[in-house]
């Protein structure tokens, strides 16, 4: 049986985009599902585009999102090295070997000939610039003395006219071109650097790759791909090109329309499982209507048969709750560890709270928050008694004998012997028999008490996280500060 060998190329462009993490997942799962390896490729050959800490910046971003690649820069392998830049003599030897078949050849064009050849061909209303091939024609002797002589040159690739061009992708089934709407594609530029057409096919090549997983931006480029491997005598790789990612409204998804990098979905508090659980569903479905996956389930269902080929939109409401679903899903312990985290980050960063305290919050509000922030940002009266009272709850619910009625549950609360909830609630309901009350009329203005807010979970529930000390000394402060 073919190895499988793939390998997610990114250009260090100094951030991981969310299609790029699609990418990068959609090939550790083919990887894994089929016990193949998965390669972690920089493609940085484009000097103009460097961006400092990017590769640092991409590793670590794979790693957060749990895609452990088995070959790569830093995890090494027996295929290296894995930048391109460090791979410059390979492709100088590999195109040699182009030009000496005729399937490259030098040209010496200055840029401005370049330019004028192009605005000849716009006013012509030719559908594309197109190189004219007239360096095809030098005599070696030419060549020769132009290479003698220093004249700056590109190397091209020399594309045969009326040709059709045709490949297989699994995504998209069979894909033609037309070679004569091919450019002559600079192969390697005028500073040696091969461009990305060309050090893409040796590499993939050298290293082995049984499959090209990658996004549909890149199909146009696959003629060329395949021309070159053809050119080499290579056997191709087989191609699966995914859709675009999209937003709402169908155009292509871009940073003006909301976060586009991965680290901004970490920062704003997304769990790895549930953008990575996201990101799986953009574009694949196992054929049912399952929407959620942790790591291995997608591991198990993954197939590149059934990635489609329409654009996937980007539905930020399915990462939301997704999000919420994975939390909930997780284990006390896993909670807790993040919970502290976030605390650590917070206003209450200064505060120390016991495992234990923070246990019990968990489980009063695991089920009406969608992200670890939220048990803060929801609930900040289990860290810091309230700082201000709900406004509207006021008006509506602390009338003129609310605090004579409250102190005197104040007061029942402190005589308890037995500070348990059921105890809580028994003070609560005798109370409002004495008064002649409906319960809510004490309810209502206990939670704004002890909370500050208006919703939240059960009363009860709160004023056993917090304790009869801690309930009595926010009943006094309420009873002092709300009139
Ligand atoms: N370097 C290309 C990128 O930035 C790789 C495309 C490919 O996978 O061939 O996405």
């Amino acid at each position: 049986m073919e190895k499988i060998r793939v390998r997610f190329a990114p250009s260090p462009t100094g951030y991981l985009h969310v299609g790029g993490l699609r990418t990068a997942l959609y090939n550790f799962l083919f990887a894994r599902r089929n016990n193949g390896k998965f390669i972690l490729r920089i493609e940085d050959t484009d000097r103009n585009r460097y961006v400092e800490g990017a590769v640092e910046n991409l590793i670590s971003a794979l790693k957060w999102s749990g895609l452990e690649f088995d070959e790569g820069p830093v995890a090494g392998g027996n295929f290296g090295p894995y930048m391109q830049s460090e791979r410059l003599d390979i492709y100088q030897e590999h195109v040699k070997e182009l030009i000496k078949n005729g399937s490259a050849y030098y040209c010496f064009c200055t840029p401005e000939r370049l330019e004028k050849l192009k605005e000849e061909q716009q006013k012509q209303k030719l559908p594309q610039a197109k190189y004219d091939k007239q360096c095809l024609t030098l005599s070696k002797n030419e060549i020769e003395t132009n290479i003698r002589n220093n004249v700056p040159f590109v190397i091209r690739l020399n594309v045969e006219p009326n040709k059709k061009i045709i490949f297989d992708d699994i995504v998209r089934g069979k894909v033609e071109f037309e070679s004569n709407n091919i450019d002559d594609q600079v192969l390697i530029k005028s500073d040696g650097y091969p461009t990305y057409h060309l050090a893409n096919v040796v590499d993939d090549h050298l290293m082995q790759i049984s499959h090209v997983i990658r996004g549909e931006e890149w199909l146009s480029s696959t003629p060329k791909h395949v021309i070159l491997y053809d050119a080499f005598k290579w056997e191709r790789p087989t191609f699966a090109h995914l859709p675009l990612l999209l937003n709402p409204d169908r155009s292509k998804l871009s940073k003006r329309q909301g976060d586009v990098a991965v680290e901004d979905y970490r920062v704003k508090g997304f769990l790895k499982e549930a953008l990575v659980n996201f990101v799986a569903l953009l574009g694949w479905n196992a054929g049912d209507d399952k929407e959620f996956y942790n790591m291995n389930e997608l591991i198990d269902s993954f197939s590149l048969e059934r990635v489609n080929k329409s654009g996937a939109v980007f539905d930020l409401e399915k990462l939301n709750w997704l999000n919420a679903e994975h939390l909930r899903r997780k284990t006390q312990e896993e909670i807790l560890a993040l919970l502290k985290d976030e605390l650590k980050n917070s206003e209450f960063s200064h505060f120390s709270f016991s495992d234990e305290y923070l246990v019990q919050i968990i489980s009063a509000m695991k089920e009406r928050v969608s992200f670890v922030k939220e048990f803060i940002t929801k609930s900040p009266y289990f860290f810091d008694p309230p700082k201000f009272y709900e406004e509207a709850a006021v008006q509506k619910n602390w009338k003129d004998d609310t605090g004579s009625q409250l102190k005197i549950l104040r007061d029942e609360f402190a005589a308890l012997a037995d500070p348990s909830k059921e105890g809580f609630e028994h003070a609560l309901a005798s109370t409002a028999e004495k008064l002649g009350i409906g319960k809510g009329k004490l309810i209502h203005p206990l939670r704004l008490s002890v909370s500050g807010m208006s919703t939240g979970p059960g009363v009860f529930d709160i004023v056993m996280i917090l304790g009869k000390e801690e309930t009595l000394k926010r009943i006094d402060t309420a009873l002092e500060k709300i009139k």
